[in-house]
């Protein structure tokens, strides 16, 4: 029986060791603004969840709420003002955005040492480069899950299910950066199934209900459940749980899996974004 990974309990794990830098930093404590665009209704849930821990963590948080109809040039216009006010050390423009703003050109106009969500070109090309600076809050939260489990990275098979920029390349390549033998899939990847089962490390970020089965996963593997669908109102993994419990060594739930651990890196990409930003 695997053991069941405690996101709740991780994630203020993470955000309690904040506290001392939070408290070092003192007045005015750090700030992030978000801009959710549009209704979406998990959207919208996300970034409440993102003001509510900022809150908590006794963090300041800004919440811009812009129409469906905002055009990619008045959206722009919000991110510089955003990067021009001093008293904003991170920004999170909340994903998707409507089909009529390219997303690329967001994610390029927020300032890089303002970017909480590590999409930037600059950002992405320090990653790539194994060198400091800001990561997606999701495969950050997977690595740390991983280490926190005490799951050995060096030398394992990994394999990740999913190839967005903000959790399947960025995680995949931390994990290559730490020395796993990694496997990226997306949807075109022949033979899945063969491939998952090769995993001591099974990551899967498709957005898919229960598409991996227990029988895609190596006896006594760590799998890491990124994906969230909502049926009927309950939210929903890319992991059979039921079946993946009786094989798999760890598991990750959803919800209260991955979800707290990216609120809380994303907290801490904040503070560091505030520290960098101000010398405090
Ligand atoms: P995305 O929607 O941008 O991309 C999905 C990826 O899955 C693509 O790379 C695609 O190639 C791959 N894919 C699609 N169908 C596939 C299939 N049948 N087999 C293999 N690969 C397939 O991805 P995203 O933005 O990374 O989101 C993925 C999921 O993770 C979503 O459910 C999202 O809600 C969830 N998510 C959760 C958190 C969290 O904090 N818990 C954070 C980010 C994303």
């Amino acid at each position: 029986m695997a053991t069941v990974i405690d996101g709740t309990k991780l994630g203020k794990e993470i955000r309690d060791e904040l506290t001392s830098q939070i408290a070092e930093i003192g007045d005015p404590p750090p700030c992030l603004a978000t801009i959710l665009v549009g209704d979406d209704p998990a959207s919208a849930i996300f970034v409440r969840g993102k003001h509510r821990a900022c809150k908590r963590n006794g963090l300041l948080s800004l919440d811009i709420q812009l129409p469906a109809s905002t055009s990619e040039a008045e959206l722009l216009a919000r991110v510089d003002e955003l990067n021009a006010d001093a008293s904003v050390h991170g920004i999170l423009v909340q994903l998707p955005l409507p089909d009529a703003i390219d997303e690329k050109k967001i994610a390029a106009a927020v300032l890089p040492e303002k970017d909480v969500d590590g999409l930037h070109p600059f950002n992405v090309g320090k990653l790539f480069a194994n060198e400091p600076g800001r990561r997606p809050g999701t495969a950050e939260g997977c690595i740390e899950i991983l280490d926190r489990s005490g799951v050995k990275i060096e030398g394992a098979r990994a394999v990740v299910i999913g190839r967005s920029e903000i959790v399947g390349k960025p995680v995949a390549m931390m994990l290559l950066h730490r020395h796993a033998t990694v496997t990226l899939c997306h949807s075109r990847t022949r033979d899945l199934a063969s491939i998952a089962r090769e995993a001591d490390i099974l990551i899967v970020a498709v957005g898919s209900p229960r598409l991996v089965k227990g029988d895609w996963i190596k006896p006594g593997a760590a799998v890491l459940d990124v994906g969230t669908t909502t049926i009927d109102g309950k939210l929903v993994g890319d992991v059979d749980f039921d079946a993946a419990l009786e094989v798999a060594g760890l598991i990750t739930p959803v919800p209260k899996g991955i979800g707290p651990l990216t609120i809380a890196m994303l907290l801490s990409n904040t503070v560091a974004a505030c520290r960098a930003q101000t010398g405090r």
